[in-house]
């Protein structure tokens, strides 16, 4: 199973995935995470993303195209993975049909999820994260001053992309500049449309309904 996870920020993608990686046992492939991963331990790619990732703007095509060739070649990937976060771009898209067709990778689905953009905001400025292990919480449902990973230990922060003058920022970027791909996906007949507003236990049946049926709108 190949598929790519596409909707806004927000929409669930990273927790419809980790359900998915349960599921499939497939490599979780998170252009969001690896760039995190990197900013965290200051690499020269970490160092180059920072400032576009604080401000909510999107990393050069050139930066993030040549970290998923990298990951894509690794074995890790062979077999079955979910992108998460990639493609955000028309460029991108293109030259991952590119990679797909070098590394022989044939893609099943491309999973467009989609909510309202107040619901976006709402979920968005409630989201907590692990600095360990990456696991999401959700503010409202934490005891006050509860910062410690139920999972990990880790410490649970918000990213600084999740503050209001970024997740506006965010969304704008994704309106102009990766939403048009889902007219790239859907000329090509790969697009399947699920609706992102149900909760998330239903989001991961419809998205099953998808890889195990072919039902293709829902
Ligand atoms: P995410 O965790 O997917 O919301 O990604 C967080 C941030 O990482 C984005 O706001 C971008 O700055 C950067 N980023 C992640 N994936 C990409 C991508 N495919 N292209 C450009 N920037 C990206």
């Amino acid at each position: 199973m190949k598929i790519i996870l596409f909707g806004p920020p927000g929409v669930g993608k990273g927790t419809q995935a980790k359900l998915l990686v349960e599921e499939f046992h497939c490599a979780h492939i998170s252009t969001g995470d690896l760039l995190r991963e990197a900013v965290k331990n200051k690499t020269a790619l970490g160092l180059k993303a920072k400032s576009f990732m604080d401000a909510g703007n999107l990393v050069p095509d050139e930066v993030v195209i040549g970290l998923i060739e990298e990951v894509l070649k690794s074995d890790a990937a062979r077999e079955n993975f979910i992108l998460d976060g990639f493609p955000r771009t028309l460029p991108q898209a293109s030259a991952l049909d590119g990679l797909f067709a070098k590394l022989n990778i044939k893609l099943d689905y491309v999973v467009s999820m989609d909510v309202d953009n107040n619901e976006i905001i709402r979920r968005l400025s409630e989201r907590l994260l692990c600095r360990g292990c990456g696991r999401i919480y959700i503010a409202s449902q934490l005891l006050a001053g509860e910062r410690t990973c139920k999972q990990c230990g880790g410490e649970i922060y918000q990213r600084d992309d999740d503050k209001p003058e970024s997740i506006k920022r965010r969304l704008d970027v994704y309106q102009q500049q990766t939403k048009p791909l889902i007219d790239y996906y859907q000329k090509s007949g790969r697009l399947a449309a699920v609706n992102g507003m149900h909760e998330i236990g239903y989001v991961h049946k419809l998205i099953l309904d998808v890889l195990y049926k072919g039902t293709t709108h829902i």
